[in-house]
Formats: structure tokens, sequence, C-alpha cells
């Protein structure tokens, strides 16, 4: 299949950025798949009504069909058509957090093909606050069903370079939208499931648990966002797979930074002296302190945002540059910090839980 790049920047006139999205929505309107920016990753979109689409989404990540799928709405009025109820609470944190990284489970409605929703008697569905995401949506009918733009088990792609090494020949349209504006959380958005008596935290993230609690008192969270080997299934089904993994081998270290630096440094020597490529993500305070191949700075351990941030084109460089084995240093404070729960388990997923706890 041909995948046409649709370039849209910031100087993009007003006249062709409207075309140019009319065109993407009627290539979902037909039926086909169109990768777009989003305010937490790119998304892999078709159109949420349509089981045919629902399926190829499936097909051109690669995904496994009880993986369900976010549908992505820009208007609030839209959706009650896809859900068969929205409880109280949930009104309220759609108004505070919608438009924005919050995705919401809800009993669906008859429109929502169980294709969408692997099969589930519930929908997930999220507003997001990206303008062109939100004009896209708009122009593809009102309902786009999207995961993340990359191949199931790679890391979540932040750019359009990574959307087009992932999905160049497999979908019919990517939007490359040359503009830094709004893609600024760079991991993918909290998901509250809203079925319950209270709202559950199914997958962290930008939205944390405490913001949540603020709006609606008390807060469930999935025991599995953190465990490694726990028995119980998680309630996303997505959570369970193996996913965000850079090709090498990912272990965290974790506890006092002195000591955390050093058995860094040694474990990379030891590699290095096998003749293998070593990186390291490492905090910006001890930037000049690492040695490795590789060191990608990730930022202050007060600013767990950028982290965040930063995470998934990490993982992406390290496989770009051959490395072979990773660690990643987290300090105390990005660890018990709100976002950094959502650092936390996709560091974890990357690393497959290998974590060393130097105290
Ligand atoms: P992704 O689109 O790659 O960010 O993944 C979507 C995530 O949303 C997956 O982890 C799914 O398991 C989760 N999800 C989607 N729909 C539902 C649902 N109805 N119930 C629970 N989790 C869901
Ligand atoms: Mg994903």
């Amino acid at each position: 299949m041909e995948t046409k790049i649709l370039t849209i920047s910031s100087d993009t006139g007003i006249e062709e950025r409207i075309s140019s999205l009319s065109e993407a929505g009627e290539i979902i309107q037909k039926g086909g798949l169109v990768a777009f920016p989003t305010e937490t990753v790119y998304g892999l979109g078709g159109d949420a009504l349509n089981p045919e689409s629902s399926r190829k989404i499936y097909e051109a990540k690669g995904r496994p069909s009880d993986n369900p799928l976010i549908v992505h709405i820009a208007d609030i009025d839209d959706l009650n058509n896809i859900v068969s109820e929205v409880p109280d609470f949930a009104k309220r944190l759609a108004d505070k957090f919608w438009p924005g990284p919050l995705t919401m489970v809800f009993n669906k409605s008859d429109k929502v093909p169980y294709q969408t929703t692997g099969g589930l008697n519930t929908v997930a569905v999220r507003m997001p606050s990206h303008k062109l995401a939100r004009d896209f949506i708009k122009a593809a009918g009102g309902y786009v069903a999207a995961p993340s733009a990359n191949l199931s088990g790679k890391p979540s792609p932040t750019s359009a370079k990574y959307v087009i090494q992932d999905m160049m020949g497999r979908i019919d349209m990517i939007i490359d939208y040359k503009s830094d504006e709004d893609m600024d959380i760079g991991l993918e958005s909290t998901i509250v499931d809203t079925t319950g008596d209270k709202p559950m935290i199914l997958r962290p993230g930008y939205i944390t648990r405490k913001m949540v609690d603020d709006i609606v008192g008390e807060t469930d969270i999935d025991v599995t966002i953190m465990n490694a080997d726990s028995k119980v299934a998680p309630k996303a089904p997505g959570m369970k797979y193996r996913h965000y993994a850079p090709k090498g081998e990912l272990v965290l270290v974790a506890g006092d930074a002195d000591r955390a630096i050093e058995y860094i440094n040694k474990q990379i020597a030891a590699y290095s002296k096998d003749g293998k490529r070593t990186g390291i993500i490492g905090i910006d305070e001890f930037i000049d302190r690492y040695n490795a191949d590789s060191v990608k700075n990730a930022g202050s351990k007060e600013a767990p945002e950028q982290m965040a941030q930063r995470l998934y084109t990490f993982l992406r460089e390290f496989d770009d540059e051959n490395i072979e084995y990773m660690y990643a240093h987290v300090c105390s404070e990005i660890e018990n910090s709100g976002l950094g729960q959502a650092v936390m388990n996709r560091l974890l997923k990357a690393a497959g839980h290998k974590i060393v706890r130097l105290d």
C-alpha cells in the first residue's frame, strides 16, 4: 500500500490546512487509516464505528485483537452516542480534564462495534486537547478509534519520524506535524474506569491519581500497574502485553544517587570490555558522571515531566544506535512524584521489570 505523507506546519495557511484535513478525514470515512499527532503520542486512526476499520488497525499494528482501542472525539456532545451511561463523577472529570490526556472507560452503546472494543461491553473514550487532532477528528466524522501509531510492542511514537519508520506501506496517510506545539506530554493518556462505584485508574499518565482524587474524592488504582508477576489480570487488557521495549536489554537502577551511578558505570564498563554497545538514561544533575557509548539526559530529578517527554525518543534512539545494554537511573524524587508513577510504569515495562535497588 502506498502511504501518503501529509506535512502540516504552524506556517501552513488556514485554507491549505482545512483542505488537507478534509482529505485526511475522507480517508477515514471511506474506511482507511491515518496516523495523526495528539498531545500525548501519535495515534493510528480509523473510523471507530466501522468494524472493518478497527480490523485494519489491528492488522497494521500487529496488535492482538483482544486489546481494545480508544475512541477519540472532538465534541463532548458526541459522547452520549457511543456510551450507554455517564456517571456523575465522570461528568465532573470530563468538565475538568477534557479536552486533555484523560481516557475514560464507559459501558458502550450499540453504535460501537465489538471489533473496536476488543469484544468488551465497555468503550474507552478520550477528547484530545491537541487542536489539529480535534480538527482531524471532526473532518473524519467525529469518532476516531486510535491506538498509538507504533508496531505492537515498540515504544509509542512521539515524532512523525518513528511513525514513518513503523507504518510506511501499512496505512493510507501519515500527518507529519512540523511543530512542537501541543505534543508535549510524551506518554499515553491516563485511563480511568468509570463503570464501578468509584473511578479506578487502569493506566497511570499525566493526569495523576491525586488530580483525579481532588475532583471526585476517592479513586482506586488497578493493583497490576506496578506489579511484576501478579497473577491478577490487568483491567486494561493492553497492559498485559510486552510494551515500549527497546531491542536491547534495559535495567533500572534506583536508590542513593552516588551508589547508583557507581553501580551503573561499573556494569557498563564490564559490557564495554566485552565489546558491547551501551547506553544510559541519566539525570541532568549527574549527567557528567555517567560513562557509556550513548548517554541521554532525562532532565532534572525535580522535573519528571521532562523524563516523560523524552523517554520514548530515547528508547527509539537506542535502537537506531544499536545499543545492546542500557541502564536508566531513577531517583527517589521521580519515583515519589505523581507523574513519576506513570514514568515508572512505562520504564518497568520497557525493562521487563528488571530493577536494582541500592539503598
Ligand atoms: P493504546 O491505544 O496503545 O494507548 O492502548 C489503549 C489502551 O486502552 C490499552 O491498554 C487498552 O487495554 C485500554 N483500553 C481500551 N479500551 C478499554 C476498555 N474498554 N476497558 C479497559 N481498557 C481499555
Ligand atoms: Mg500503545
